[in-house]
């Protein structure tokens, strides 16, 4: 094994150098020896060097095989833990299942942050809650409200799901290498109950990515569904709006009109 380990851009390897951000970000963690932890690109091991004295029994998965050989080693007295060279965005995270819901941190790579995203909301009734390292811009896109730039698919469906909690602004000179963005380390947590329920999930989605890809359009013009449809939408929602106008809950209402309305056509 190489002993000098060099960053690959490829991989998005900024890895964390600041000891006072370290430990703000163990602290709000809050570790303990009964969670079910994963960690997401643990790279050298700037933040498992303190998560698996909390939980000596966590996981990691790691995309880069000579870092994966360098934690293996490094960590080879915690006999219980576990890394696995896999990518993260290819992982079935049921294969995680035990008694306790899975809580996932990471300083994840900018590059799959979002596409991480919709793949955990896709299993998310494994999740107790994620506390990720994002790109300041995606977090914003996390808590954006209706009507302003940064809202869009993302914080719709996220803020269906999640309760959204930024948690600590980090400066890119936390980092080794330096990169050229702020980031956030953010909190999101499941919602216990959500404020409003889709009754069919898979056709919210469809619908908030369809009207976000014709974001300009107003609604009559840019949502895809039947006429009849269209009409019974008319009555409840303006449809003269834009998409980026409608908060989640209008989301929900227009997918749950379409969705009953596609049920009585059966
Ligand atoms: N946690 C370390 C730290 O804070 O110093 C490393 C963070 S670095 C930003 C991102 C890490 O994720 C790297 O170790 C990289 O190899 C790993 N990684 C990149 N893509 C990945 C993927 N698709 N699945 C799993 N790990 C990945």
């Amino acid at each position: 094994m190489n002993p000098v380990h060099h960053p690959r851009k490829r991989f998005g390897q900024n890895f964390l150098a600041d000891k006072a951000i370290i430990e703000k970000i163990i602290s709000f963690v809050n570790a303990t020896g009964e969670d079910n932890l994963i960690e997401i690109g643990p790279g050298k091991g700037a933040l498992t060097d303190f998560l698996v004295s909390l939980c000596p029994k966590m996981q990691a998965i790691e995309v880069d095989r000579e870092l994966v050989q360098l934690l293996k080693k490094k960590y080879s007295r915690f006999k219980d833990f576990l890394v696995h060279e896999q990518d993260a965005l290819k992982t079935d995270y049921a294969n995680f299942k035990s008694d306790s819901k899975l809580r996932l941190i990471g300083n994840l790579p900018y590059n799959i942050s979002t596409p991480l995203l919709f793949q955990i909301i896709s299993q998310i009734e494994l999740i107790k809650d994620l506390h990720f390292m994002l790109q300041k811009e995606v977090a914003s896109r996390l808590v954006a409200d209706p009507k302003t730039k940064e809202y869009g698919r993302l914080s719709v469906i996220v803020q269906y799901h999640f309760k959204v909690l930024p948690l600590i602004a980090v400066p890119p000179s936390a980092f080794r290498p330096i990169p050229q963005v702020e980031s956030t380390f953010t909190r999101l947590v499941p919602h216990q109950k959500k404020p409003t329920v889709a009754f069919c999930e898979k056709l919210l989605n469809q619908i908030v990515k369809g009207c976000f890809q014709k974001r300009r359009k107003i609604l009559r013009n840019s949502l895809d569904c039947p006429q009849s449809a269209l009409i019974m939408l008319e009555n409840e929602i303006d449809l003269s709006r834009r998409p980026e106008d409608l908060s989640v809950a209008d989301f929900v209402k227009i997918s749950n009109i379409v969705h009953l309305k596609r049920e009585s056509n059966k």
